[in-house]
């Protein structure tokens, strides 16, 4: 009697003490994998929840409730492959530069998704190209866009791609405003503001109607210009247009044409972030520059390798955070 009473208990012990491992293990299986591959933070301390879910692209707040922090300033580099999307926010107001490529269309409306958007203050075309309007005509369908911002197409050639007109003709189905891209215009995003310091120059080469675009945020500014290339950035400084920026999106994906050695000087970047595809046949971004982002001291964040990048203000600085931390940190 004793005897089987005493291997009953044994038996209650072995089985508390095997859930409590299954237990153990799960928590530090989750720690472990979100350590290696969801999250990189520049700052040494620990991540809470919110950089947790904002280093695998969620927002804080899957359900239906959008808490955005009305402190958050952000610059989001969504990971579109050979291609570009630049979220720009400001506590929950938001401008996306671009739409990336048709392929590209899911990923980049899950995306605005997970991040609780339903409504853009701006939406800006940098130019004509298929790598940055290619999902446009399905972001305009799939959120509320309160105005687009067009580049100067007097300066060159009207686009007449099938995949431009259907943009340019739901941005007119829905009676969306636009606006032609000027040098000195500025747009206010929650408490940040956009201005554009250059509007691209006369051109046959669409690349050269992307505008320079400053966005000024508290603890955070950014300069883009999206396929601009050597022309673009040598009219900016010859405006004397080109400020310092903590953030710079790599021109034309990190190609030789652009990325001038005076243009980052200008700039002087802590972070240059390039948006490209894994093993694209372009080679970008190009070893030259990618040498001239090494030479001005700036830190390379690629979405080739580490995803969508974001880039905060916090009290501390700026901090960023990867999609792919295990690459980020090669
Ligand atoms: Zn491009």
């Amino acid at each position: 009697m004793a005897r089987r009473k005493r291997r009953r208990q044994k038996k209650i012990t072995f089985r508390i003490t095997l859930s409590q491992a299954i237990v153990f293990g799960v928590v530090v299986f989750c720690l472990l994998s979100g350590i290696h591959l969801g999250f990189q933070g520049e700052l040494g301390d620990s991540p809470t929840w919110d950089d947790w879910y904002a280093a695998l692209g969620l927002s804080s707040t899957p359900a239906s409730t959008n808490t955005v922090s009305e402190e958050t300033q952000a610059v989001h580099f969504i990971d579109v492959g050979q291609a570009d999307a630049t979220l720009l926010q400001s506590g929950d107001e938001y401008c996306l530069v671009d739409a990336g490529e048709a392929d590209s269309e899911t990923d980049l409306l899950r995306y605005l998704d997970q991040q609780g958007i339903t409504k853009l203050k701006l939406l800006v075309m940098s130019h004509p190209h298929a790598d940055h309007i290619g999902s446009m005509k399905a972001v305009l369908e799939h959120v509320t866009v309160e105005q687009v911002l067009l580049p100067d197409f007097d300066k060159a050639p009207y686009p007449t791609t099938r995949t431009f007109e259907r943009v340019m003709d739901t941005i007119e189905a829905q009676q969306i405003p636009t606006i032609t891209a000027q040098t000195g215009q500025s747009f206010t995003i929650g408490e940040a503001t956009l201005t554009v310091v250059a509007d691209g120059v006369e051109t046959e080469n669409y690349n050269n109607l992307s505008q320079v675009l400053f966005y000024d945020a508290p603890g955070l500014t950014v300069l883009l210009s999206g396929d601009g290339e050597k022309e673009v950035e040598q009219a900016a400084l010859e405006q004397g247009n080109v400020p310092k920026a903590d953030v710079f999106k790599a021109a034309h994906h990190g190609s030789n044409t652009s990325n001038t050695r005076a243009f980052l000087q200008a700039i002087s970047p802590r972070y240059v972030v390039v948006s490209c595809g894994k093993d694209n046949s372009y080679g970008h971004p190009h070893k030259e520059p990618m040498q001239r982002y090494q030479d001005i001291g700036a830190e390379v964040l690629r979405t080739d390798q580490d995803g969508s990048v974001v880039i905060t203000a916090t009290e501390a600085g700026l901090q960023y955070y990867t999609a792919n931390a295990q690459s980020a940190a090669a």
